[in-house]
């Protein structure tokens, strides 16, 4: 399996469709961040979920730069692709 958005009704996880180019984010490695995206990310599935990526539709662009690219180690960026 590829990587996937870890956000079950996200458009990007359908593979019958044209993927989409969206940027893919894995879970930060601080642990403080990393508990507020698995929160997020269960709350919307409404089910525990083992939250490993959350691609860029789900962050406001304000959102990615504060707590993303803001700061260091908090995760990674593992698919480059342009966010339309
Ligand atoms: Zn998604």
């Amino acid at each position: 399996m590829g990587r996937l958005c870890s956000v079950i009704n996200c458009s990007t996880r359908n593979s019958n469709v044209t993927p989409e180019r969206v940027t893919l984010f894995s879970v930060p490695k601080d642990d403080y961040l990393k508990s507020q995206w698995i929160n997020v990310v269960c709350a919307v599935n409404n089910r525990e979920t083992n939250v490993k990526f959350v691609c860029a539709k789900h962050f406001k662009t304000e959102d990615i730069k504060r707590t993303y690219y803001g700061s260091e180690n908090l995760g990674s960026e593992v698919n480059n692709a342009d966010v339309e």
